[in-house]
């Protein structure tokens, strides 16, 4: 997918959140899972940061999304704080109640939540637990297994067993930022428009 993103705000409070005005996919996992790299590799420019100190983004950053030859954007993805470092758990639960709980359980724009994990390391308790939260909350999500290049088909396949009968009801999708695989399920990377507006409509997910 070739699109144009604009960076429109870093809202630590909800009072900075954008106009609710287009959909948005709001991205959520653990520090270092690799959601900056699959934002990244979605919009095809180093819109989000990859952090190599962890839990650095301590903002939802909201990117405007454009495909070329659209007059306007169409989307907007927010990028929310990674969680899972102890050091930082207190900022978390503090964090969590004011601006990131309010988001998920209340923006009326928020179409999808996609869920990071990472394919490489165990099911973690925080990650049972955003799923649980996520489940609990009502909203459409995708569970992504990340850093699948890491993996054999064998050990990707294995994984994706997994964590489909860790999450029995989670949409799953294997993905790499690094090789694109998994990247044709999320959109067109051929560089034309896609036929429809809307990312949510356009991830064409597989149950394993
Ligand atoms: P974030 O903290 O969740 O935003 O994670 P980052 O996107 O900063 O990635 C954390 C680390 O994992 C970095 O060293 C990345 O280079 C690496 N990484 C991220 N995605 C991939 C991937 O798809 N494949 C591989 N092999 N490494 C990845």
């Amino acid at each position: 997918m070739r699109v144009l993103a604009r960076f429109l705000a870093a809202a630590t409070h909800t009072s900075h959140f954008p106009a609710p005005t287009l959909p948005e996919i709001a991205f959520l996992g653990r520090s270092n899972v690799g959601k900056s790299s699959v934002i990244n590799s979605l919009v095809g420019a180093k819109m989000a940061r990859t952090s190599s100190t962890p839990g650095r983004t301590r903002s939802i950053n909201f990117f405007e999304i454009r495909w070329p030859g659209k007059p306007r954007p169409e989307l907007i993805f927010a990028d929310l704080p990674g969680y899972g470092y102890a050091k930082l758990s207190r900022e978390i639960s503090q964090e969590w109640p004011t601006f990131i709980e309010p988001y998920i359980m209340q923006r009326e724009t928020l179409s999808l939540c996609v869920a990071l994990v990472d394919a490489n390391v165990p099911p973690q308790p925080n990650d049972r637990q955003l799923l649980e939260f996520l489940n609990a909350s009502g909203r459409d999500f995708l569970l992504v297994a990340t850093k699948s290049d890491r993996l054999s088909n064998n050990q990707l396949h294995n994984v994706l067993r997994t964590l489909s009968a860790e999450y029995p009801s989670a949409r799953l999708l294997p993905y790499s930022s690094k090789t694109g695989a998994g990247a044709r399920n999320c959109g067109n990377r051929s560089g034309k428009s896609p036929s429809r507006p809307h990312l949510r409509h356009r991830l064409p997910v597989r149950n394993f």
